[in-house]
C-alpha cells in the first residue's frame, strides 16, 4: 500500500500540533502530515482565549487535567523562553465576593497544596497589595501562573514542524474518512486524497464529528460554549490576572480579568450556547450544527438541570449592564463605558448522553485510530504533554501496524 505519511493528524490548533511536534521528537524518520481546514494555524480556540498559562490549581487531584496542567505550565513557560515567544509569570488572584464563596475558596487552596501548587491566603485588606482597585471579603494569590500567547506558540509549532520535514496542509478540510484495515484513507473537501497508517483526530470544535466519519460512536457530542470577551478602556486599574471563585459544577472558570501580552486587558469569557460550533456571535447561525446539539439528549439535560446558571449567562450576555454589574462586584470603579466589544471565542464541551459536561482531558483509541474528544481549558497550558501522550499513543498503534 503507498502510504503518503505514517501518521496523519486532523486540525492544527495547539493539540494537534503538539502532537505532531511529539512524534517527529519521540520517533525522528516518521512521516507525519497534519491536515487543517483554515488557511493558517490556530485560527479557532487557540487563537481565541485568554491566553493564561494555568497553574493547575483548579483540577482534581490525579486527573489528567490537574498532571498535564502542572507540568504543562513549566514546559510551556519554557517553550516560549527558549523560541522566544513573549510571556510572563504574573501569579493571579482568585478573590471571594460573597460569605458564600469562603469554604469554596479554602477548598481551592487544599487542592492547590494537593497539587503541589504555592498559594498564598490573603484577607480583605491584603488584597490591595496586588490589586489596589480590587475588592473581596478574602482571595488567594497563586504565583505560578502566567501569559502568553498561544497562537504565537502554535505558530512556532508549525515553523518547528516544517523543520523536521513534517507536512502541513492549509485550506484541507477532511471531509470523508475511510478505515480499512491496512490503514486510513481521507478524503479532503477539494478532492485530494491522503493515505496513513495511523490517524490522529484533533479536531476541537468538530472532533465528535471527526470521530463520526472514521466510523466510531465516541458517545458525546460537542456543544459549543461561546465566551464574550470586552477589553478594559482603563487597564491601568488592574495589574495582573483576577479570577471569581469558579463554581465547582461547571468547567468555566468565570468571567476574569487578564492582563495579556499586548499589555490591554481582557474582561471575559462568559460562556452562552453558540448557535455554530465556529459560532462567534448570536449573528452566526448554522441550522445543522445547531439540529445536531438539539438533537442530543445530553444537551437538554444541561438545560433543565442548570437553567438558572444559564439564565444568569444569556441575560450577560444580552445585557452590556448586567455584565458590567457582575465585573463591578471584583472591580467596583469599572462602568459601563469602561468595557469595548472584542473578539469571541467558542469553547469545544464533550457532553455525555445523560448531560455530564466531561470534566477531564478524553482521549480514545480504536482501530488504527486516536481521537482527542476533551480538550478545553487547560489544554492549551497543557498542550506540550497531551501531544507527548497523543504521540505515544500513535506510535504504539504504528508499531503494532508495521
Ligand atoms: C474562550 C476561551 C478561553 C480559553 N482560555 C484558556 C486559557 O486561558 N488557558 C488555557 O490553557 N486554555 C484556554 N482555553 C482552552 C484552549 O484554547 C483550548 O483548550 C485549546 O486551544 C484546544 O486546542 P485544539 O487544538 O484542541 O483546538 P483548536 O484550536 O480549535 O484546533 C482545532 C483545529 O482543527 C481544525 N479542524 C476542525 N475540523 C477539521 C476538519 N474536518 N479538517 C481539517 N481541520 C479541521 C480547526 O480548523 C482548528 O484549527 C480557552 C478556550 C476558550 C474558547
Amino acid at each position: 500500500m503507498p502510504y503518503d505519511c505514517d501518521v496523519l493528524v486532523i486540525g492544527a490548533g495547539i493539540v494537534g500540533l503538539s502532537a505532531a511536534y511529539a512524534l517527529t521528537r519521540a520517533a525522528p524518520g516518521t512521516r507525519v502530515t497534519v491536515l487543517e481546514k483554515e488557511r493558517a494555524p490556530a485560527l479557532h480556540q487557540t487563537g481565541r482565549n485568554s491566553g493564561v498559562i494555568h497553574s493547575g490549581i483548579y483540577y482534581r487531584p490525579g486527573s489528567l487535567k490537574a498532571r498535564y496542567a502542572v507540568r504543562g505550565a513549566a514546559e510551556m513557560i519554557k517553550f516560549c523562553a527558549e523560541h522566544g515567544i513573549a510571556h510572563e509569570v504574573t501569579g493571579k488572584l482568585i478573590v471571594a465576593t460573597e460569605r458564600a464563596e469562603l469554604p469554596r475558596l479554602h477548598a481551592l487552596v487544599q487542592r492547590g497544596r494537593e497539587n503541589g501548587i504555592p498559594v498564598r491566603e490573603l484577607g480583605a485588606a491584603q488584597i490591595a497589595e496586588y490589586e489596589p482597585n480590587v475588592r473581596g471579603l478574602a482571595a488567594i494569590h497563586v504565583a505560578t501562573t502566567g501569559v502568553c500567547d498561544f497562537g504565537a506558540v502554535a505558530g512556532q509549532l508549525a515553523q518547528s514542524l516544517g523543520a523536521s520535514g513534517a507536512e502541513i496542509r492549509y485550506g484541507a478540510e477532511v471531509a470523508v474518512v475511510d478505515r480499512r484495515p491496512w490503514g486510513v484513507a481521507v478524503r479532503t473537501a477539494d478532492g485530494a486524497v491522503v493515505r496513513a497508517r495511523v490517524l490522529v483526530n484533533c479536531a476541537g470544535l468538530h472532533c465528535d464529528r471527526v470521530a463520526r466519519l472514521a466510523g466510531d460512536d465516541p458517545g458525546m457530542r460537542i456543544v459549543p460554549f461561546r465566551g464574550e470577551y470586552f477589553d478594559l478602556a482603563r487597564p491601568e486599574l488592574v495589574r495582573g490576572l483576577v479570577y471569581p471563585v469558579p463554581d465547582p459544577a461547571f468547567p468555566f472558570l468565570g468571567v476574569h480579568l487578564t492582563r495579556g501580552m499586548d499589555g490591554g486587558v481582557h474582561v471575559g469569557p462568559n460562556a452562552v450556547p453558540a448557535l455554530a460550533r465556529e459560532g462567534y456571535a448570536w449573528s452566526a447561525v448554522r441550522p445543522r450544527e445547531l439540529a445536531g446539539t438539539l438533537a442530543w439528549p445530553g444537551s437538554w439535560r444541561i438545560a433543565r438541570r442548570h437553567w438558572r446558571y444559564g439564565a444568569g449567562e444569556l441575560h450577560r450576555s444580552l445585557s452590556k449592564r448586567a455584565f458590567t454589574d457582575a465585573v463591578r462586584r471584583l472591580l467596583p470603579d469599572v462602568t459601563e463605558a469602561d468595557l469595548r466589544p472584542a473578539p469571541a471565542g467558542v469553547r469545544a464541551q464533550a457532553v455525555l448522553r445523560d448531560g455530564t459536561l466531561v470534566d477531564d482531558f478524553l482521549i480514545q483509541e480504536s482501530p488504527r485510530t486516536i481521537h482527542v474528544l476533551n480538550a478545553p481549558s487547560p489544554a492549551a497550558t497543557a498542550s506540550l504533554p497531551i501531544g507527548r501522550q497523543v504521540a505515544r499513543r500513535a506510535l504504539g498503534v504504528l508499531g503494532a501496524a508495521v
